[in-house]
């Protein structure tokens, strides 16, 4: 449990660092706009305050890590982790039955930040950890109802056994899903210290 925590705030903070930075871009682009003399130009983006962020509607983030069987014996942290192919095929298929949309986080971002629309009933669909099956059964599925992953990859892993190779990355990435940093080596984010 605690591992899925510290995942979801390592999503969060790379999500959240982006948007510092570019909503201090946004805020020295606004400046910029006042302090010269307006030619014909295209309306400046003015990003949300913190506060008009937080009070917008949420979007759903499903978060995934394995996708393989395991008996009902399995460890506590295996069931945690993991969920069966065929169910994971099940949820893709009850999601776009429900009409749901698939969005990519510079949409999440473009929508909390400058009101730009999202498709109706969106969900963001997240993988961690690189494993490999996120390729072979998860895009898989996933393409069978048009829907766009992102893959929080620690690049330590790539190309080892079980893990995805690099092509795998490529590809996914070639074919429109998103593909973001899960650390180089997924250490606790809680016991950095130092240079780290
Ligand atoms: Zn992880």
């Amino acid at each position: 449990m605690k591992k899925a925590i510290s995942s979801a705030i390592v999503t969060l903070f790379l999500i959240s660092g982006c948007q510092q930075r570019k909503n201090t871009v946004a805020e020295k682009e606004v400046n910029i706009t006042k302090n010269s003399t307006p030619a014909k130009q295209e309306p400046r983006l003015v990003a949300n305050n913190a506060a008009a962020i937080l009070a917008k509607k949420e979007v759903p983030v499903l978060c995934y890590h394995n996708i393989r069987d395991f008996s009902e014996s399995a460890g506590e942290m295996t069931k945690t982790y993991t969920v069966k192919p065929a169910n994971f095929a099940e949820q893709m298929k009850a999601l776009a039955d429900a009409g749901y949309h698939s969005i990519l986080p510079n949409q999440l971002y473009d929508y909390l930040v400058y009101n730009k629309a999202l498709p109706e009933k969106p969900v963001m669909i997240t993988f961690d950890d690189t494993r490999a099956e996120q390729y072979s059964i998860g895009a898989a599925e996933m393409k069978k109802h048009n829907f766009k992953g992102v893959f929080f990859v620690m690049t330590v892993s790539i190309n080892r056994p079980n893990y995805l190779s690099s092509a795998e990355i490529k590809d996914l990435s070639d074919s429109g899903n998103g593909i973001a940093a899960h650390t180089w080596d997924h250490h606790m984010v809680t016991k950095y210290s130092g240079e780290d």
